[in-house]
């Protein structure tokens, strides 16, 4: 695999782009609670990208390309230190001014990793998506919506049974802090495995004014203090698989439909952050 954005025009020019996957994280910089670092959600998806186009390298003898990650992505939560948000207006157009370029260079093999679970941003890059597949033809897949909620290829015994008894971990939990010891320990924070449960259900989950109650001081929604790098182990495999499996699926245009829609994107008043003044970014004055 090469960075793209390494190579020449003229280097570009020369590659046999019908058979190139071109892959491109979209991720925010945000709150991470008190142990992960802002970039978590960028450095989880270039993982998981690079975890996928090795294997397909390998497998299926096409050369894979990835573009640096973009730092942008949609979500409501602004009131920690650190996060840096933009609208779903903004968060679509990235996405598809760079999938744009990408389909009139000739590429028609491009899978945008939105690595970050939030209904906002993974709706704003399947509009995106959308666009881009009406406006090129069949040219680009974004498999993360689908992959979060739980279309999945394998997942290990341990990771299945640990699930069932440590839901509604959603944000800097035994998740995250699991798959980011596996990536790099030095990355977590000493202290992880004495932080508290915050949790709250998934219906809790819509109210932003819940949210907020449930990380408190601390940043987390769900149960860090439980992660360990074989979890981590697990769930990084799993989702490199997945992401293999789907961009395989969408190299050959066969069986990719099942990665290809996101369900939430169908509930119309999630795309009330489209229109005008509900869009925009709520920010205040950030205070400890
Ligand atoms: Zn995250």
């Amino acid at each position: 695999m090469r960075d793209l954005s390494l190579l020449t025009w003229a280097e570009v020019n020369e590659l046999d782009k019908s058979r190139c996957m071109v892959f491109a994280v979209l991720a925010p910089i945000e709150e991470h609670g008190l142990h992960l670092p802002l970039a978590t959600d960028i450095i989880e998806g270039e993982h998981w990208s690079k975890g996928a186009m090795a294997r397909l390298e390998e497998k299926l003898g096409t050369e894979c390309f990835y573009l640096p990650p973009f730092p942008v992505a949609s979500a409501s939560v602004n009131e920690f230190f650190g996060s840096v948000h933009f609208p779903m207006s903004t968060t679509c157009d990235v996405a598809y001014a760079v999938m744009d370029s990408l389909c009139s260079m000739g590429f028609m093999n491009i899978v945008i990793i939105a690595s970050h679970a939030d209904p906002e941003h993974q709706i704003a890059v399947e509009k995106a998506v959308r666009k881009i597949n009406r406006k090129h033809g069949l040219c680009a897949i974004a498999p993360m919506g689908q992959i979060f909620m739980g279309v999945s290829t394998e997942r290990t015994q341990r990771l299945e049974s640990f699930e069932k008894t440590h839901e509604n971990d959603y944000h800097a939990g035994w998740v995250e802090t699991s798959a980011m010891l596996d990536i790099d320990p030095q990355l977590v924070r000493a202290g992880y495995e004495k932080l508290p449960s915050r949790t709250i259900t998934d219906r809790e989950m819509i109210s932003k004014k819940r949210q907020l109650a449930a990380m408190g001081g601390y940043g987390h929604i769900g149960e860090p203090q439980y992660a360990t790098n074989e979890l981590g182990k697990d769930l990084n495999e799993s989702c490199i698989a997945s992401v293999c499996d789907a961009a395989e699926r969408f190299y050959f245009r066969k069986g990719y439909e099942k990665y290809q829609h996101y369900p939430l994107y169908d509930i119309l008043p999630l795309h009330i952050g489209f229109i005008g003044i509900f869009g925009k970014v709520r920010r205040k004055k950030v205070t400890a």
